[in-house]
């Protein structure tokens, strides 16, 4: 049987294989889930979700192993690792709960008629996931899927294959068989996926593949939530706490080596603070250090792959040829390791001021105005989180509510922000989200019945 190698993207190592799935076998286990489905959704939601309860206590009892299978998988600083396992199921009952309560049947009454609204399981929800959030982004998709009655074909990337099957195990372990059932393979499986009889695509990954997914399921009106990437803006208003700005630049555009969807890529600051921030920026990023990810100093990993590193290092190539300054990193990158790099002198004609970068890099580009700063913010087809730093209230308020993103941070990121709010994109970030009242609801179909008293 054809298997699927996962590679350690600090060594090189092979870490284990998983055998891939024949993309001619999807549309027989699509059937098979399909089965299954009814029996599932007849439990209902109070044991379904103690099933969920139960698997979701199995990982919390070994978020240590999970965090360093993260890490050795795709290469983010184990304590990253440890971060994503350990936010598994943290609110889980809490999340269950406002799950029930989305879909939880309404009625609606006047003199002549009642009318029941149900939200009904749609039956089959595919989920397809990306390598950088390789445990929670399975997650996020599972939890609603299953707890209002679906049963899910989980494919997760072919980067990082391990975690995908440690995840689906640890459920299997509680569910009946077939509610949850995982395809391996790449893009081959995952297009034959989104063919097959499945009645909704929950997709995170890139905005070329949202595409493609999009076109493929048009054909028969599959139900779809894409979240795709980004190329967030962060503004820096001239009364910002400027070490706290920087700090958060270090911080959200370094995390994961940058490859996370909510990365900052863009910095616009007054041109008139604009050395000062450099340098802050520049010292903070300095004391990252760079390195395999499970050494307990190391802050920042690898790329995931060559051909990630690769493209970062185009860009950052590109960029320099069209006239951008290196303040920090540069050359002597090593394997698929991208030493922290700060560019500055980014212009809105270079690639890495419109493509999304995700990786290790801080672009900062000076502006003359607050409405300079907005106008190339909002310049790319982009819209999931954008930032604005300023001691101002009512100015970082009025700035916030013209940034064209789904999520705005006010000197934060996007996150923390309150439970019960969506994970949103704009634009060609998003279509469809997660989390929420509303996000919840995608997952199911309503009906309306009304009777005449
Ligand atoms: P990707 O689009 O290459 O792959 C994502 C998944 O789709 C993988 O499982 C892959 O095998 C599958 N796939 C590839 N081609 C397909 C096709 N034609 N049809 C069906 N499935 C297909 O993305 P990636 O490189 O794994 O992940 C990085 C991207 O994910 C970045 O753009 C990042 O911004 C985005 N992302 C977004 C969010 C969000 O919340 N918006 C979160 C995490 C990551």
């Amino acid at each position: 049987m054809p298997t699927l190698k996962s590679y350690n993207p600090a060594t090189g190592t092979v870490m284990g294989e998983v055998p891939i799935t024949n993309p001619g076998d999807i549309p027989e286990m699509v059937k098979k889930s399909r089965n299954a489905q009814p029996s599932w959704d007849q439990l209902g939601h109070h044991a379904r979700n103690k099933l969920l309860v139960d698997a979701y206590r199995d990982i919390q009892s070994q978020t240590e192993r999970l965090a360093s299978l993260i890490t050795r998988e795709m290469g983010k600083p184990f304590r990253e690792g440890l971060i994503e396992a350990e936010s598994l199921g943290s609110h889980l009952e809490e999340e269950l709960r406002e799950i029930e309560l989305a879909v939880v049947p309404e009625t609606y009454r006047d003199e002549k008629s009642l009318s029941t609204v149900y939200r009904d399981p749609l039956g089959v929800c595919a989920a397809i996931t990306p390598w950088n959030f390789p445990l929670s982004m399975p997650s996020w998709m599972v939890i609603p899927a299953l707890s209002t009655g679906n049963v899910v074909l989980l494919k997760p990337s072919e980067e990082t294959p391990l975690c995908g099957q440690a995840f689906v195990d640890i459920l299997n372990a509680h569910l009946p068989k077939d509610v949850l059932n995982v395809i391996h393979g790449a893009d081959e499986q995952g297009k034959k996926l989104v063919e097959s009889n499945v009645d909704l695509i929950a997709f995170t990954g890139s905005r070329e593949t949202g595409k493609d997914i999009l076109r493929s399921a048009s054909r028969t009106f599959k139900r779809v939530v894409l979240e795709m990437g980004g190329k967030d803006p962060m503004i820096i208003l001239e009364d910002a706490h400027l070490e706290k700005a920087a700090r958060f630049a270090a911080f959200n555009s370094f995390r994961n080596s940058g490859q996370v969807c909510v990365s900052t890529e863009r910095i616009f600051v007054p041109e008139k603070i604009a050395e000062q921030f450099e340098a802050l920026l520049v010292e903070t990023v300095e004391g990252l250090e760079l390195g395999d990810g499970m050494k307990e100093t190391t802050t920042l990993g690898p790329m995931v792959n060559s051909r990630q590193r690769d493209h970062v290092l185009g860009q950052i190539d590109d960029a320099v040829t069209e006239g951008a300054e290196i303040l920090l990193g540069g050359d002597g990158h090593k394997d698929n390791f991208v030493k922290p790099t700060v560019l500055t002198n980014v212009t809105e004609s270079m690639s890495i001021a419109s493509d999304e970068t995700f990786g290790p890099v801080a672009c900062v580009t000076r502006v003359a105005s607050v409405d300079e700063a907005i106008r190339k913010a909002n310049s790319t087809p982009f819209g999931l989180g954008a930032a604005v730093f300023g001691e101002n209230e009512e100015e970082t308020s009025r700035i916030a509510r013209q940034l064209n993103a789904g999520m705005v941070g006010i000197n934060q990121g996007v996150a923390p922000c309150v439970r019960g709010t969506p994970w949103i994109g704009a634009r060609e970030s998003g279509y469809g989200f997660h989390k929420s009242k509303d996000g919840h609801r995608q997952f199911t179909q309503t009906r309306v019945v009304t009777k005449r008293f």
